[in-house]
């Protein structure tokens, strides 16, 4: 059987998946699109040669992306998703019924197009009538929106080449600008195991515009050192509070999965002291 080896940006090892059939390989402006199918995880979305989602198991990030904070804020109504162009954080958005608006903001529309046609499980919100597809770089979209958002989310490409953008001083405090008086973030931050020093990163930058900053984690089988960290931020509310009840139909996350995933704060403290090596 063919294989496909994982060009991981930031990992010391190497990921190799078994390939019983190459779907899809096109060229976007922006990257290099693959769809291969696999016969543990089905179908796979690679982009430059790393990989996004795979059918098996991307309820477990898109569930953990999206539902803590949808869970800590006491109203999100007004969302925007950068990135994310499966659709998949979009999907779980829209459960909330309370949900007014989604601004979905994905700067390559052939990432949605491929998704629509290989995922349409994934991509099944994305043309609910709530949902605004803007094709255009995040980090431009959100300076254009003042106090008007309740929860943003980010779901980009790791943090190399034009998803850099999403990870400045200069990108969060137009996150704290767009977010209304309670509004909240998150952004994926990468693993623990393999890229603590790009976690600490974002959490000092974010802890330089927002005065509530907290971090959670997930167990990911597909993304390069599996112990994957979400770095969230808020104007106002602590964050580890679940402040609406859990009633959205998920397969993962729960009450106690809310609580769970933030880490015990003696090790989130020592995770993130740069003078403690691990
Ligand atoms: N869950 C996946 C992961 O963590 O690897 C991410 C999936 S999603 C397909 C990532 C998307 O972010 C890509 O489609 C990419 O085009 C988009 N993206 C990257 N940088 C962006 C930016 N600056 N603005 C908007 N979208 C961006």
């Amino acid at each position: 059987m063919i294989k496909f080896f994982e060009k991981d940006p930031y990992s010391p090892i190497q990921y190799v998946y078994e390939v019983e059939k190459v779907l899809y390989k096109g060229r976007s402006a922006f990257q290099d699109i693959m769809v291969i199918q696999n016969p543990y995880f089905g179908k796979m979305l690679i982009l430059d040669g790393v990989v996004q989602i795979t059918e098996k198991d991307e309820f477990f990030y898109h569930e953990m992306l999206v539902h803590v904070l949808m869970h800590s804020h006491p109203n999100p109504r007004s969302i925007v998703v950068i990135g994310g162009g499966d659709g998949g954080a979009v999907r779980e958005v829209l459960k909330h019924d309370l949900v007014e608006k989604v601004y979905f903001v994905e700067i390559d529309e052939e990432v949605i197009s491929v998704s629509k046609k290989f995922f349409p499980n994934v991509a099944s919100g994305i043309d609910d009538k709530r949902v605004e597809i803007r094709c255009m770089d995040g980090a431009e979209f959100i300076k254009e929106k003042i106090n008007e958002i309740d929860v943003i989310i980010v779901d980009s490409t790791d943090i190399i080449g034009f998803a850099k953008s999403l990870f400045t001083v200069e990108f969060f405090k137009s996150v704290k600008n767009a977010l209304h008086e309670d509004g909240m973030f998150v952004t994926l931050s990468e693993s623990l195991h393999f890229h603590r020093n790009m976690v600490i990163e974002v959490q000092e930058a974010l802890k330089l515009i927002f005065p509530i900053v907290d971090l959670y984690t997930a167990p990911l089988a597909t993304y390069a050192g599996n112990w994957w960290t979400f770095s969230a931020a808020s104007k106002k509310l602590p964050l580890r509070e679940m402040r609406r009840q859990h009633k959205v139909v998920t397969k993962y996350f729960n009450a106690e999965i809310f609580y769970s995933s933030f880490l015990p704060l003696s090790v989130y403290e020592n995770l993130m002291n740069k003078e403690l090596s691990w």
